[in-house]
């Protein structure tokens, strides 16, 4: 379980969810990574414990990843503590969950400046170390609502959509860096999130929610395979098909 020995990860939202899952196994996999958190400290610092207590190195990094001068600020903080990035993990998300009647302009702007926004700011911070290194791997964490109708709202639709978009780009002009850019695209992984957004798994065909660590493994495959990049996968318990 060796295979990322001597690289560094971040993964924006790694206090919980599906970003917490990530975190653990790329420290499996030999990885130091930075847990970036919003808010839960004390969630992000468990995390951090968890990859400790199983021999790897790790740290936590408060910031709000939808500022560009905390971006910064994060990400010089992670080459301090870890050494420079090369394993970008966007998974920082939110779902403002509200009739379409209902939805302001802001919950528009701050959807789109977290989930969206956030994947350009923290993208661009580690681009120049990794075109430096000839090496990166970027994975970011879309969703079924890219594609397809979501249970969130446009606003949510929107952000993922676009970010699938910014997957692309990215990918097309680094492919000849070493640097490989996918998305995964979950619906109705079993975390915080999807509990305050649906409340049974009547729709998934599979007849479950999906778990967090069927999500890291997906991001695990991404990273390990240097012939893909610019793809989506989507991991859906047979609820959509991209
Ligand atoms: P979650 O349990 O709600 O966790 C969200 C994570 O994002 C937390 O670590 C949170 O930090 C962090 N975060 C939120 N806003 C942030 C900000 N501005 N700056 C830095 N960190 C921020 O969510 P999840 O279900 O694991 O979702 C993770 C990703 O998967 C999201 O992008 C989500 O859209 C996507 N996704 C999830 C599902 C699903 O079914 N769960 C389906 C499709 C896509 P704190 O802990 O500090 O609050």
């Amino acid at each position: 379980m060796a295979a990322l020995k001597g690289r560094v990860a971040l993964v924006t939202g790694g206090s919980r969810g599906i970003g917490r899952a990530i975190a653990i196994s790329l420290a499996e996999a030999g990885a130091a990574v930075a847990v970036n958190y919003l808010s839960k400290s004390a969630e992000a610092q468990a995390v951090v414990e968890a990859i400790h207590g199983q021999g790897g190195r790790a740290v936590s990094v408060g910031a709000d990843v939808s500022q560009a001068a905390a971006v910064k600020g994060m990400v010089a903080g992670v080459e301090r503590e870890l050494g420079p990035v090369d394993i970008l993990i966007n998974n920082a998300g939110i779902a403002i969950n509200r009739p379409v009647d209902e939805l302001t302009e802001d919950d528009f702007d701050r959807t789109m400046a977290v989930n969206l926004k956030s994947v350009f700011l923290c993208t661009q911070a580690v681009l120049p170390g990794m075109r430096k290194r000839r090496w990166g791997r970027i994975v970011n964490i879309s969703s079924g609502a890219a594609r397809g109708a979501g249970g969130v709202g446009p606003h949510y639709n929107t952000s993922k959509a676009g970010m699938e978009g910014m997957t692309r780009g990215y990918a097309a002009r680094l492919v000849k860096d070493g640097i490989t850019v996918n998305a995964v695209a979950p619906s109705l992984i079993q975390t915080d999130m999807v509990g305050a957004v649906a409340s049974s798994a009547s729709r998934i065909p599979l007849g479950r929610f999906g778990k967090p660590e069927e999500c890291s493994l997906i991001v695990m495959m991404l990273i390990e395979n240097e012939y893909m990049t610019g793809q989506t996968v989507a991991l859906s318990g047979g609820l959509s098909f991209l």
